[in-house]
């Protein structure tokens, strides 16, 4: 029967009805517009049942019933009073039944008992339960307050993760939200806070463990041991942040992997390429399901104290989107302004991130936020030349391996001559790590040899390089082995090191459209168009007729293979190979060249010059064509780098056309 109605919101009423009688569901006959039943009456409970057994019975379920009220503080004190006051046996049972907060599985399982006996035994076996489940509850959080006693961190933390647990007991533990809030109290529990290990300020042990570990890098070694050396002037205090940028494999882990070790401190690394979402830094909120903390928490946790060395690699390959600025969110963490106290979301307590050392890397610097890259102090490391590859090589690279792979000193040797093809056609890049996998392929290759068919040494040559590694996979795009009309050779810069790039230009009839396909981005399309104009302004100095440029298409070129980055050093090639094709002569093939062109041909310089000297290196160009203005920067080229390359400095068109065409 209707014991009250109320009318809520969007034309919704809540009816609250008491049952009358127990009956059965025999079947639904009808659904729409509302659910109509057949019932049929259980039959009232006619068993009699003895006077030792209802006793029992009633006491067994009170005493039950009063131990829920003491131990989950779940039902008020009156109403409990009231209930244990109750003297029928029915009675007690129904309304326990109705009052204790139960899920609905239980309520159910209730209702389908129909004698008063099988009532009796569910009702005390969930009781049971419930009791059971709140003493683990009990037991958890003593551990937990164990746990609290000994963890050093500030008043503040102490007391939300105090609150917490209070909570966290009052909780009806098979709730979803207790397992929640358990995870989240864990977490609490087993961040750093002001846990702490003692840096190390020894200079020279530092030196030692940067240049032992690793080949070259003079000026990177150099840069690091300043930085220390501040740090240890100011005892520690806010040093800037460093970003190591360049290309893959050159090192730049390692080299903040040493600076760590260097300092005694606990290393931790946090992956930021294609981190989106702001969320994945700064952590979700409690309220969100599945929240996590972000990734700064994450690797705290992980170095288990306040103070580790924290990596963040791959800074140049964040972005943001809809979800939250992820710049905004780094840029709090590295401000010494703010970063004592970071904020995450999910861990909700202010962390303090003052003492973390960090260390950034990327690629590309360009792909750095403009106010990140502010705070930072970049160190370029480039990438490397052949010799310092097979220095590395031996030094470092096969040593590690050999041992990772468990082969004895002495059990096997790679040529020389194995190594510098290993270098030059099963690998191209300009750091080593394609070469370290090349040499784990032949070092575990090796093992099997000596483990399986008893081989007492392996020696690896040029003769039988391709059994251990197959057949090469570059053919190095080298220079061209004669000049020709139409291709000039480029220098690229690229993320992952430098390049040569070949444009090429062929003249038809046609109506004096310009044609541009392969690998161009906008600032190439404008460069081939600049370079077009110039072509044209000068065309009588080189007998081109006035009409040329209404009766023929120039199409221009550039081939898949590599891909540079959209820019303007292509400039002169485009130019050159466009008019090598225009009047019919030849391009030099042992040349290479980059620069920008301006509509009077004018030279400008270009960025990436070193990874650039070092593809023309690789692909063994003779001569490079470089902007007079990046003179200044060719004297801080190492001279390993530019040995055996000639560097002509040019300053317009005329002077590059003079040097490139084929006399
Ligand atoms: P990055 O972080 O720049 O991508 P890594 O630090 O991961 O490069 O380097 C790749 C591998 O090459 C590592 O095993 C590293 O120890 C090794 N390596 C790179 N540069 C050198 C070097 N100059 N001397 C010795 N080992 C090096």
């Amino acid at each position: 029967y209707i014991k009250q109605v109320v009318k809520l919101p969007h034309d919704l009423l809540r009816v609250l009805v008491e049952g009358l009688e127990r009956s059965e569901l025999v079947g639904l006959e009808q659904e729409d517009p509302f659910l109509m039943a057949e019932t049929v009456g259980v039959e009232e409970d006619g068993a009699q049942y003895g006077r030792s057994l209802r006793e029992a019975m009633y006491r067994s379920i009170r005493e039950l019933f009063q131990r829920y009220c003491l131990e989950s503080g779940r039902i008020s004190k009156d109403l409990a009073a009231k209930i244990l006051n109750i003297q029928n046996l029915e009675e007690l049972v129904s309304q326990i039944s109705v009052n204790v907060p139960l899920s609905y599985q239980n309520q159910q399982k209730i209702l389908e008992a129909l004698t008063l006996e099988e009532q009796y035994e569910v009702l005390a076996a969930i009781l049971t339960n419930e009791i059971e489940v709140l003493h683990n509850t009990a037991d958890t959080a003593e551990e937990y307050r164990d746990k609290l006693k000994e963890l050093q961190a500030s008043k503040e933390v102490r007391d939300k993760i105090s609150k917490e647990i209070d909570r966290f007991k009052s909780m009806n533990s098979s709730a979803a939200e207790s397992s929640v809030l358990s995870t989240y109290i864990e977490t609490l529990l087993d961040l750093p806070w002001d846990k702490k290990s003692e840096d190390s300020m020894d200079l020279e042990e530092a030196w030692k463990i940067l240049e032992d570990g690793h080949y070259g890098l003079k000026d990177v070694k150099e840069r690091i041991m300043e930085f220390l050396a501040v740090r240890k002037l100011t005892s520690g205090g806010k040093s800037p942040i460093l970003c190591l940028v360049g290309p893959p494999g050159t090192g730049k882990t390692s080299v903040a992997k040493s600076v760590a070790e260097a300092l005694h401190k606990k290393y931790v690394r946090i992956c930021l390429g294609g981190v989106r979402d702001e969320a994945e830094i700064r952590g979700h909120r409690k309220t969100y399901v599945g929240a996590m903390p972000g990734r700064i928490t994450v690797a705290l946790q992980q170095a288990g104290v306040s103070n580790p060395l924290m990596l963040l690699d791959e800074i140049d390959k964040t972005s943001s989107d809809y979800k939250g600025d992820t710049s905004a969110a780094l840029l709090e963490v590295l401000d010494p302004e703010q970063n004592s106290r970071f904020n995450d979301h999910y861990v909700e307590v202010p962390q303090d991130l003052s003492e973390v050392l960090f260390i950034a890397t990327a690629n590309d610097m360009e792909g750095i936020p403009r106010p990140l890259l502010d705070r930072m102090e970049v160190i370029e490391v480039s990438g490397y030349t052949e010799n310092e590859k097979e220095h590395i090589a031996r030094e470092h690279l096969i040593p590690k391996q050999l041992e990772v792979n468990g082969i004895p000193k002495g059990k096997l040797t790679i040529q020389p001559a194995a190594l510098r093809k290993m270098i030059t056609l099963y690998t191209r890049e300009a750091g080593v790590r394609g070469l370290e996998r090349t040499i784990g392929r032949i070092c575990r290759k090796a093992a099997r040899e000596i483990m399986e068919n008893g081989q007492d040494k392996v020696v690896v040559n040029t003769k039988n390089l391709d059994t251990f590694l197959g057949k090469s996979r570059y053919s190095y795009l080298m220079a061209n082995k004669k000049d020709e009309v139409g291709i000039a050779r480029g220098l690229a810069w690229t993320q992952v090191g430098g390049d040569t790039l070949q444009i090429e230009v062929n003249v038809m009839p046609g109506k004096g459209e310009l044609v541009l396909t392969g690998q161009l981005g906008d600032v190439m399309k404008e460069s081939a168009m600049a370079g077009i104009s110039y072509i044209r302004s000068v065309a009588d100095q080189y007998d081109i007729k006035q009409e040329f440029f209404q009766e023929n298409d120039i199409h221009v070129h550039i081939p898949e293979g590599a891909v540079p980055k959209d820019g303007p050093s292509a400039g002169i090639t485009m130019a050159t190979a466009m008019l090598s094709a225009i009047i019919d002569r030849k391009v030099r093939a042992d040349v290479a060249m980059t620069g920008e062109i301006t509509l009077r041909g004018r030279v400008l310089p270009i960025g990436g010059l070193k990874e650039k000297l070092l593809a023309a290196k690789y692909a063994r160009i003779k001569q490079v064509l470089v902007p007079k203005e990046n003179k200044p920067d060719i004297q801080e080229i190492d001279a390993e780098i530019l040995d055996g390359l000639k560097i002509s400095y040019v300053d317009n068109m005329k002077e590059v056309l003079h040097e490139a065409l084929a006399k």
